[in-house]
């Protein structure tokens, strides 16, 4: 198939010539938030630096690093760099780690963002012939705005249908042939299950690709929701604190996002010093919003770790691919001090023939960490007897072993006693807390 592309002449462009666009951008942007932002000319002022010491983006080392902690403490206004009457929409984070951030858009804003999201959708297959329904929440959370508004850029049919009523998003599909299905990756897993259960073979369900994100999600994940529904499933990222879904896709080589890096500059940083890392190492994602005006945030530590890569890709595009994030640095667990992924733990269950239906329950007892799994059975695995279950718990927990270096405590549980997702999956309860 021959590559499409959205905007071309940027995702396209010469390394050299991005980052004399990038420098430019970077340059007017510095100036527009020292005059315009207080609580940064202040971080600004603390480090010694000024608009002047900004030419290039070489110079971005430079600036200050803004964190979540910044973005609660000027909460809602102290980062806004527009009048209010200047800005046409609010949207906010979902708090999956703490209190809701609130971000701000101008119209120009609203349009950069839509953009991407319509290069992701083009990158994903879509053109003005395909029926696109977003099954992302709609309201504050940026899903199913993002994705609403590059759809229109592409000119697909758009089906608004937000998330949730699955039996509703089941019938639109179907009865409108849907060819394109936005939604986190745990709510099309549940679509998919759906669908089985109600008889549907992959060849009766119209879709042709998936573009899924707001969550971190494995491989092995994607292989299964690719065939339950037989399309391509392509990964899409984004966070609100930059404007939402689509700061990066996926292309049909699917080995990475490529970041709209003419709109979001990105470093990755080692997350102790806060020292740059050069490409090809694992850190601290960190963005930089290039042409925002509302709310453009400097050096913003998303707390995601992946690694960057500019090695060439076979879809054509220039720009920068980031690694699939599996996970925030506060998304990592310590269990009796060691790390833990909620990514690894999907991993082995997918790997063992299992469902991506789990929580991790972690609790003290004493000084002790405990470390339950909770994992659905399977039809496959089905075992009548107390003793077969006892031993395909236990050939879990020794997969799991295997992965991270530590014992859970593995109970097989009913199909479908674990609460579903249609928005962002809880995958860990961290009982500690509540303790401290
Ligand atoms: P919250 O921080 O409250 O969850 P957002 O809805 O803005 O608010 O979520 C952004 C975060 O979601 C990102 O920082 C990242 O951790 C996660 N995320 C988004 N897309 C992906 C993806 N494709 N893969 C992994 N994680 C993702
Ligand atoms: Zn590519």
């Amino acid at each position: 198939m021959q590559e499409r592309y959205f905007q071309k002449e940027i995702e396209t462009m010469p390394a050299e010539q991005m980052k004399q666009l990038q420098s430019e951008k970077l340059v007017k942007q510095v100036k527009h938030v020292y005059e315009n932002v207080p609580y940064y000319r202040d971080l600004m002022d603390k480090k010694g630096v000024t608009p002047d010491d900004i030419k290039s983006i070489e110079d971005l080392h430079k600036l200050p690093f803004l964190s979540k902690a910044d973005l609660r403490d000027a909460y809602p206004y102290g980062l806004l760099a527009k009048p209010l009457k200047d800005c046409v929409r609010i949207q906010s984070t979902s708090g999956t780690t703490g209190r809701r951030v609130v971000a701000f858009y101008t119209q120009h804003d609203v349009d950069l963002w839509e953009d991407c999201c319509a290069r992701a959708i083009v990158a994903a297959g879509g053109t003005d012939e395909d029926v696109c329904q977003v099954a992302y929440g709609y309201g504050l959370f940026t899903g199913g705005p993002g994705l609403n508004g590059g759809s229109h850029k592409v000119g697909c049919l758009t089906l608004p249908m937000s998330s949730g009523f699955t039996d509703r998003q089941i019938q639109f599909m179907t009865d409108l042939n849907a060819t394109i299905l936005c939604c986190t990756p745990s709510y099309a897993a549940y679509i998919g299950e759906t669908l089985e259960e109600k008889g549907f073979k992959p060849e009766d369900i119209p879709l042709k690709a998936g573009i899924f994100g707001a969550e971190p999600w494995t491989e092995e994940m994607r292989r299964g929701i690719e065939k339950t529904l037989g399309i391509k499933a392509y990964d899409i990222y984004g966070l609100t604190e930059t404007t939402g879904p689509g700061v990066a896709f996926e292309c049909s080589e699917q080995t990475g996002m490529h970041i709209n890096e003419d709109h979001f500059y990105a470093e990755i940083i080692d997350p102790d010093t806060g020292e740059v890392l050069p490409e090809g190492s694992k850190g601290e994602l960190v963005f930089t919003s290039l042409d925002k005006e509302a709310f453009p945030l400097l050096r913003y530590r998303t707390r995601d770790i992946c690694v960057l890569s500019r090695k060439k890709c076979s879809c054509g595009r220039t720009l920068i691919k980031m690694a699939k994030p599996m996970g925030r640095s506060d998304d990592m667990l310590i269990i009796r001090g060691v790390n833990v992924f909620p990514s690894q733990i999907e991993t082995v269950l997918l790997n063992e023939g299992y469902q991506p239906n789990y929580q991790i329950i972690v609790d003290r007892k004493g000084n002790t960490d405990t470390f339950d799994v909770n994992v659905e059975m399977t039809a496959e695995h089905f075992s009548d007897t107390v003793s077969g279950v006892t031993a395909l718990e236990k050939k879990l927990a020794e997969a799991m072993k295997v992965m991270l270096g530590i014992n859970p405590t593995v109970h097989l549980v009913a199909p479908k006693s674990i609460v579903r997702s249609e928005g962002k999956a809880v995958r860990v309860i961290d009982k500690r807390k509540l303790h401290d």
